[in-house]
């Protein structure tokens, strides 16, 4: 038996009898640079190859997926029993519109509103353990001039720089450029007037220790964990699994695999983050990190209680994590990608032109934009700046290609690609069917 990572699709095999691809859900099993593929696609390209069964789990499967179970492509098992003897965890919203009261004000809480306080104060009290959630490495993602607006961003990406406070640092967390803590303002040279914006799990963890002095916590993200083996946990996690840390406060590396059998409250600071950027499959990825977030949550014998703040508790995902209606979520997802004729449906690819020379970047996309071939049922989208516009350096424009499902895509990419020359400093990447639009 082999267990590995993409790569191991492509070993060879003697008797090669069964492909299991674990969390086939996961963004990660398609590689973002160079040859750009599906892992899980590939799975299924080498079990049909070598006549094998492949088996596709997770609790939370890609839309893809789920359609092609529901449709008779694939057979859908159903796990049923949860690990243990434990119940799934109670879900419940919180309305942030409605927490803002000048009590709060008074109390300078921002991040923590009264309920999930009071959610944890009880699970204190109990010797119970909680988790804070927020998928927001640093201290604030957002560093602002109070006199002059301005704010802090990368020379090298159209991102802004977020504050690492325990490393008196701002970092870019695209292409990793730092600078230390500025005193002043670059721009107006007024000092004291940088203010934070926004939280990062070392905010949530500097306002739980003012509500919580008592409490011990940790912070787990990846600047706080170094990569292990395998199985391997470490620092904040080894002490939170032996019950010397009362509180975990992580990004989504704490979001699965590990079981603390003492932890019954999961408290999601912001469950909107990420929500609404414009990608198809946002609300699907938002489903599918809350939906793991929250089962970390009495996983043993004690009951679990999974809060959520939202500034939209009438949103669809809001509705079927709290409602704990997983297929709901995805009848709804599938009819409205239907509607909009996305993947699975319909097909769709990205082109990102990028390179060095912003000017020749843009160029090519125009070019490309107009060179693109008149075909039926096939749109073309841009040239417009893609997410990041500039990356690392190099400027990035992106057009995007919506077809049926009858249409050759390789052939029509092939086709319109031909007839454009490209200079040697400007990269045409394709990706068909993206999971991600930066
Ligand atoms: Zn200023
Ligand atoms: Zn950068």
């Amino acid at each position: 038996m082999v267990v590995g990572a993409r790569s191991a699709l492509f070993l060879p095999f003697a008797a090669l009898g069964l492909i299991v691809v674990d969390e086939e859900h996961e963004q990660a099993f398609k590689q973002q640079e160079g040859a750009i593929y599906h892992a899980r696609d590939m799975a299924v390209v080498r079990a049909r190859i070598e006549d094998c069964p492949v088996v596709l789990a997770s609790a939370t499967p890609s839309l893809e997926s789920f359609v092609n179970a529901q449709g008779g492509r694939y057979t859908h098992h159903r796990m049923t029993a949860r690990h243990g003897v434990a119940e799934l965890p109670r879900v419940r919203l919180i309305d942030l519109r409605q927490e803002r009261d000048p009590v709060e004000v008074e109390h300078k809480a921002q991040w923590l509103s009264p309920p999930l306080r009071a959610a944890l104060d009880k699970t204190l009290a109990a010797g119970e353990q909680a988790m804070l959630f927020l998928n927001r490495r640093g201290y604030a993602p957002l560093t602002l001039c109070e006199a002059c607006g301005h704010k802090f961003t990368c020379p090298h990406c159209a991102a802004w720089l977020v504050e690492h406070k325990y490393r008196r640092r701002l970092a870019c967390h695209q292409c990793g450029y730092e600078l230390p803590m500025p005193t002043e303002c670059p721009e107006c040279h007024e000092s004291g007037t940088l203010k934070p914006c926004g939280p990062g799990v070392e905010r949530v963890a500097e306002e739980f220790a003012q509500f919580f002095p008592g409490a011990r916590h940790a912070i787990a993200s990846s600047d706080t964990l170094m990569p292990t083996g395998p199985g391997e946990m470490q620092g904040p996690l080894r002490l939170f699994a032996r019950g010397e840390i009362d509180v975990l406060i992580g990004t989504q590396i704490v979001a699965k695999g590990h079981h603390f059998p003492r932890l019954t409250l999961v408290g999601v600071v912001d469950a909107d983050l990420g929500g609404s950027d414009g990608d198809l499959r946002a609300r699907e990825r938002t489903f599918q990190l809350l939906h793991q977030v929250s089962g970390r949550a009495g996983r043993a014998e004690k009951p679990g209680l999974v809060l959520l703040q939202t500034r939209n508790p009438e949103d669809a995902v809001m509705q079927a994590l709290a409602r704990g209606d997983r297929d709901g979520f995805y009848e709804q997802e599938r009819s409205f990608r239907e509607a909009a004729s996305a993947p699975p449906f319909g097909r769709l690819a990205a082109l990102v032109v990028s390179g060095p020379d912003g000017d020749a970047v843009r160029e090519t996309a125009r070019q490309l934009g107009r060179a693109a071939p008149a075909a039926r049922d096939v749109k073309v989208w841009g040239p417009t700046p893609a997410f990041y516009a500039l990356l690392r350096g190099q400027t990035r424009e992106r057009l995007l290609v919506q077809a049926a499902r009858s249409v050759d895509m390789q052939a029509y990419l092939k086709a319109w690609l031909a007839g454009v020359k490209v200079p040697g400093a400007v990269r045409v990447t394709v990706d068909v069917d993206p999971v991600s639009f930066f």
